[in-house]
């Protein structure tokens, strides 16, 4: 697919992202596969990525964990 900011060309990579659950809690989601645009850096997840890390974030909240870094691959 192309970038939808330049129309540049976009590439199978990762990227992190992090995520603020309410009150100072932050969990870092570390190598979530995206495609990241080789001319601007624009990234785009995919919505079956994104569902995954969802899940992966409500068991987090669940845990009581409140700060830290998850690798995708747990999820996947
Ligand atoms: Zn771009």
């Amino acid at each position: 697919m192309k970038c939808p900011a330049c129309r540049g060309k976009m590439e199978q990579g990762t990227t992190t992202l992090p995520y603020e659950l309410g009150r100072g809690k932050l969990i870092v989601v570390q190598d979530v596969p995206a495609l990241v645009c080789i001319q601007c850096g624009e990234v785009f997840i995919e919505s079956v990525t994104l569902k995954k890390v969802e899940t992966l974030l409500n068991t987090v909240e669940k845990s009581g964990m409140t700060m830290g870094f998850l690798e995708y691959r747990a999820a996947a």
